[in-house]
């Protein structure tokens, strides 16, 4: 595959940083040590088990390495993705356009990608607009400074239950933030008109944070468009940052996570060490009236639930399990990952916890197209309405 040598490309970037997306079925297990961090290797799909496939973007520098060692192991793969880079430079192009678009006519476009200070401009405007029903709080900074913003959701009353969505923690899942402003938007849309909104809101807080991993998601923006983690400084450490969600105090360190600083599961150097991660437990703790907790990703189109980090069942599976299928209509499983925002909410009563993998089924991956945004969205709107009504009839 022939990369190209954008003029888009990030000042930092070498042209070893974006590549071609490949599929191998059966990795697992080999391909972990032989292609771990500081490889260069990718991981836009982890090997979960032996029989799912797992994706890999590959740098181009590496490519031929690549592909001889899968070869001569004997590894089938596809090509999802000829060349990253292409889709990164569309998106940027589809971005400028919407924004003269957005800028002429005084508009927000939904179906388009943007950045944290247009998210955060839009935040403004939208809390004040419709403060009747949604406040703003900040509930801690960044490690670089940025304020972390919940929008709340109230019709009312003191300490409701309530409960928590959170997007964007990895920050490259732009599908995750988008998705995180239609739903925030149809919030105040619907309230009034859909009854089980309506109900919810009646009874239920929402609160819901947008751009949970601010550092990140500007470093997508500014540097690199595949950027995960957090942003901050590891002594010792020439690499920066750390996964945010494999940061919880739940089987810290574990499967599914790394202790090596390079890695994109970076688990960091001890539970909570993110300020981004404590802040949000701190205000959950807090508050101590958190009844669900819905955590959003990308991608691969699934819906999970507690446990991560042990085959053990909770004693909720039978429930959840069957609140899960009720919600979707796509593949339910279980993600053996340790660290986790959801294992951790479980583990501290927080019993209906999900987490959301949106679209899509790696055709794209992180790089899905704005014209997805709305139709994704909308399609995860019932589902979190299912769980959260659910939640409502189900008070504990
Ligand atoms: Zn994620």
């Amino acid at each position: 595959a022939y990369i190209s040598q954008a003029s888009s490309l990030p000042p930092s970037a070498s042209p070893c940083n974006y590549g071609t997306e490949l599929m191998a079925p059966v990795l697992f297990p080999v391909g972990w040590g032989i292609f771990g961090a500081g490889r260069g290797v990718d991981f836009w799909r982890s090997p979960l088990s032996p029989n799912l496939p797992v994706d890999v973007r590959v740098p181009s520098c590496n490519l031929q390495a690549v592909k001889a060692y899968l070869k001569s192991h004997g590894i089938p793969y596809s090509v999802m993705i000829d060349d990253v880079q292409v889709l990164i430079d569309k998106e940027r192009e589809a971005m400028a356009a919407s924004r003269r678009l957005e800028r002429s006519s005084s508009t927000f476009s939904f179906s388009s990608y943007h950045t944290i200070e247009e998210i955060y401009d839009w935040i403004d405007n939208f809390a004040s607009e419709n403060s009747n029903l949604v406040s703003k709080i900040q509930i801690g900074q960044s490690y670089e400074q940025r304020p972390l913003l919940v929008l709340k959701f109230s019709t009312g009353g003191s300490n409701r239950s309530a409960v928590w969505i959170d997007t964007g923690i990895h920050s490259r899942e732009w599908i995750t933030h988008a998705t995180g402003l239609w739903t925030a938007n149809q919030i105040v849309s619907e309230y009034g008109k859909d009854p089980v909104l309506t109900s919810i809101l009646d009874t239920l807080d929402i609160f819901l944070e947008i751009v949970t991993n601010p550092d990140g998601f500007a470093y997508t923006h500014s540097e690199d468009r595949m950027w995960r983690k957090t942003r901050s400084i590891n002594p010792g450490s020439s690499c920066s940052g750390v996964d945010a969600n494999r940061n919880w105090d739940s089987n810290f360190g574990g499967t599914g996570s790394s202790d090596d600083a390079c890695s994109d599961d970076y688990h960091g150097p001890s539970p909570h060490s993110e300020v981004e991660v404590k802040s949000i437990v701190d205000f959950v703790l807090g508050h101590g009236n958190i009844k669900a907790w819905i955590s959003i990703h990308s991608f691969s189109q699934l819906l999970m639930f507690p446990y991560g980090y042990k085959l053990e069942l909770t004693p909720d599976h039978q429930e959840l399990n069957d609140l899960a299928r009720e919600a979707v209509k796509v593949l339910t499983t279980k993600y053996g990952t340790d660290g986790t925002s959801i294992d951790w909410a479980y583990d501290n009563g927080i019993k209906y916890s999900f987490t959301f993998e949106l679209r899509d089924t790696g055709e794209h991956g992180f790089m899905l197209p704005a014209s997805e945004i709305i139709p994704t969205a909308e399609e995860t709107w019932p589902a979190l309405l299912t769980i959260i009504d659910h939640a409502r009839h189900h008070p504990y």
